[in-house]
């Protein structure tokens, strides 16, 4: 990957690693472990790449939330939701929440990990524990990641 001047600065930048950047919502948490930016001597850090950001979305949402075990979403005006194992009807109150990790492998970078922490509905008949829908959490996933990256002092770019 080529180098990259400081967006700030304009000085010389060095691959670096980003311990870890957060942000919290109930609906979705979003934690990031090493991950590679760029950081100059006055300790600006950056971005990899400019489409960095849209990468990593991309990989979360096309690849990694995919995975997920969800319900089904039906009903426009008064949604509610299935199992997505046994298709039973979903309580509307979690019986908690929990963590699902990932590991990200980006282009040439080093991997690094993503996790994401969202309530979870298990399914009174066949006790499958999951997401009430997955459409839910991919729209939440561009605004988690736009605070972690804020939190983390990374400007767009
Ligand atoms: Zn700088
Ligand atoms: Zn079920």
């Amino acid at each position: 990957m080529k180098t990259r001047s400081c967006i700030r600065c304009h000085s010389t930048t060095q691959p670096a690693v980003l311990e870890n950047a957060a942000s919290e919502s109930d609906s979705l948490a979003l934690r990031i472990e090493r991950m590679p930016v760029l950081t100059c001597p006055e300790g600006h850090r950056q971005f990899v790449s400019a489409d960095f950001p849209r990468w990593l979305v991309e990989h979360l949402m096309d690849e990694d939330e995919a995975k997920l075990p969800s319900g089904r979403e039906e009903g426009m005006l008064f949604k509610h939701y299935r199992c997505g194992g046994c298709g039973a009807d979903l309580a509307k109150v979690p019986d908690g929440r929990k963590t699902f990790m990932f590991e990200v492998e980006l282009l040439d970078l080093d991997p690094f990990r993503v996790e994401l922490t969202a309530p979870v509905y298990k399914c009174p008949q066949c006790s499958r524990e999951q997401l009430h829908s997955l459409k839910e959490v991919r729209g939440l996933t561009p605004q988690v990641l736009g605070e972690a990256f804020r939190a983390a002092e990374i400007p767009p770019g």
